[in-house]
């Protein structure tokens, strides 16, 4: 795992500096692993304080929630060790006030032991101290635990439900009431596919398969409950909600959602687990009032995601939308009603009708027409079947979304064919070009279409010129594309093939034949890429590096030009 760090030992503290120097609502202890609001010192006497913590690796947990509106203070232990008694003394005395504090703990052994001893020290001072312990996991059921249920992401809705309420001025046993019973209205459960490294460790806690998930697991690198079959998002989803919404209290009728990104998890991931949760939850008749999806309380590096439900009636809403200036809180708007979310389906049903009617089926009736039909269904197999091979290829030179795109081109192709006109092939290579302009994308999505939309041109006027045609095509591409010979492109394969296929007909071949001219001089073609240096497309970006590997967009002109030619390749491909 390769992270940028400087040193094991510094992360911690470099970590708090950093945040401190993106923040100017925050301010750090000086010597401590403490953060708090830069305007403690004023407002300490006016309201109650919050103060939470833990170990590091959560962030933006748990210096992001401090600030107007959440936290008062954040104490940071190392990567997943729980802080010493001393810091959070520190940050008591530094934050607390007359009204008191309330320290918000997260169910782990670790961290009960140290808050709750610095609770002690400072009662002992004379500070009024709260403490409210967050236990909000439902991956096991509660007879399972020793420890009771750890504190997850749904600590966060404590941070800002309490928070709030501090703010307002509410006295000490009113917040803490809150607290407690925000606590106790969560539930939460997460997956992971991935696990995370502690720096100090150097090497992943746990090591998953490639087709492995890790259900109902914490967030410190702990394996979960149970170990099972990686799964469709949609599917993973319905399995946290089951018994996050099975526990104890019932299903909430008015709710808070938290999609919880574990670290390494992507936005779009989030987006679809929000999704399908959003979805879940309307067809269960709890109506979700307000939905957050981020990485909020993470795992270093872990990839996955929890789920959090948090009852809510009006007044926690009100607590939940009041404004902060915590740095990692996210001000949500309230939701549309659940009847609201748009489903794929819904949406395709709503797409607008350009009224288009489907053109009827108009399957061949010459032989022209069924050659036609089948040379491209060909090419369209072996592109599909050759798609690993050229995504490979492009990750090499490229961003390695090539095979697909020609497949998903070539799925299109497939599928539009029966409504073409195989008897016409002008008007057919004008079908096709439209088809691969709306579904094959990338820079070979237009390079092609032009290609086709030129061949077609080309017919038009005389239906038998394919190798007018054909160069065309090669000429529309240089022209929207800019390359030409030499420059480690597609057309490095097309335009000797071209030029082959052209002398083979000039010298009264057969089509058959000219073919295999051009399937030969395309493999030669684009062999030679692999010693050019890249002078278009994304290939360029990495200069000599490139050398060695053969252009992608090449290669694929000889897998299709290789099935248009020869009529035994391989049709039960896809
Ligand atoms: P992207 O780089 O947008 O992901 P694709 O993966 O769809 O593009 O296609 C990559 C191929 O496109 C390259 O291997 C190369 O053959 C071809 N290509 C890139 N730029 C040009 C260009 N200017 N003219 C012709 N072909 C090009
Ligand atoms: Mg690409």
């Amino acid at each position: 795992m390769k992270m940028l760090i400087n040193r094991p030992e510094a992360v911690v503290d470099e970590v708090l500096d950093g945040l401190v120097a993106l923040h100017p609502g925050l301010r750090r202890l000086p010597g401590r692993s403490v953060i708090v609001r830069s305007d403690a010192e004023v407002v300490r006497d006016r309201h109650v304080a919050l103060i939470s913590g833990g170990g590091s690796g959560h962030e933006p947990a748990h210096a992001g929630y401090v600030g107007p509106g959440m936290l008062a203070a954040a104490v940071a232990g190392d990567v997943f060790t729980s802080p010493s008694p001393d810091s959070v003394l520190d940050a008591i005395r530094a934050v607390a006030g007359r009204p008191g504090v309330v320290l918000i703990v997260k169910n782990y052994t670790g961290d009960r032991l140290n808050f709750g001893l610095a609770a002690e020290l400072a009662r002992a001072e004379g500070i009024a101290v709260e403490v409210v312990v967050v236990a909000d996991d439902v991956a096991l059921p509660a007879s399972e635990h020793t420890a009771g249920p750890r504190g997850l992401a749904g600590t966060v809705f404590v941070h800002k439900v309490a928070g709030a309420l501090a703010e307002a001025g509410a006295p000490l046993a009113e917040v803490a009431a809150e607290a407690r019973a925000t606590a106790s209205g969560l539930a939460t459960m997460g997956v992971a596919s991935s696990a995370c490294t502690v720096p100090a460790a150097g090497r992943p806690g746990f090591v998953l398969r490639p087709d492995e998930i890790e259900l109902g697991l914490g967030i410190h690198g702990e394996p979960g409950v149970r170990r099972a079959s990686m799964e469709p998002a949609d599917a993973l989803v319905d399995r946290l909600l089951g018994p996050i919404l099975a526990r104890s209290g019932g299903r909430p009728d008015r709710a808070a959602l938290l999609v919880n990104g574990l670290g390494g998890t992507t936005g779009m991931e989030l987006a679809i687990v929000a999704r399908r949760a959003l979805i879940r939850l309307a067809a269960l008749g709890v109506t979700v009032e307000r939905a957050y999806a981020g990485t909020f309380l993470s795992a270093m590096e872990m990839a996955g995601v929890s789920l959090t439900i948090l009852e809510v009636d009006d007044a926690r809403l009100a607590r939940l939308d009041a404004p902060t200036a915590a740095p990692a809180w996210p001000n949500a708007a309230p939701r549309a009603r659940p009847g609201a979310i748009p489903t794929a389906t819904a949406t395709a049903a709503a797409a607008p009708d350009f009224g288009a009617a489907p053109a009827p089926p108009t399957p061949p009736s010459t032989e022209a027409g069924w050659a036609l039909d089948a040379a491209i269904r060909r090419a369209a197999s072996a592109l599909i079947g050759d798609a690993p091979r050229l995504t490979a290829l492009d990750q090499a030179v490229g961003d390695g979304d090539l095979g697909v795109s020609l497949a998903r081109g070539a799925v299109a192709v497939v599928e539009a064919l029966p409504t073409w006109p195989l008897d016409d092939p002008a008007a057919t290579l004008q079908s096709l070009g439209a088809t691969l302009r709306r579904s094959l994308g990338g820079t070979s999505g237009p390079l092609y279409a032009v290609a086709a939309l030129r061949a077609s041109a080309v017919l038009r006027d005389d239906p038998t010129a394919w190798a007018d045609a054909f160069r065309a095509g090669c000429a529309g591409i240089a022209d929207l594309g800019g390359a030409t010979r030499g420059d480690r492109t597609m057309l490095d394969a097309l335009i000797p093939a071209s030029e082959a296929f052209a002398g083979a007909i000039g010298a009264g071949g057969t089509p058959r034949e000219a073919l295999t001219a051009a399937v030969e001089a395309a493999v030669l073609g684009a062999r030679a890429t692999a010693a050019m240096p890249p002078r278009k497309g994304r290939s360029s970006y990495l200069g000599d590096r490139a050398l060695g590997h053969p252009d992608p967009g090449a290669e694929a002109v000889v897998v299709w030009l290789r099935a248009v030619a020869d009529p035994g390749s391989r049709m039960d491909n896809g």
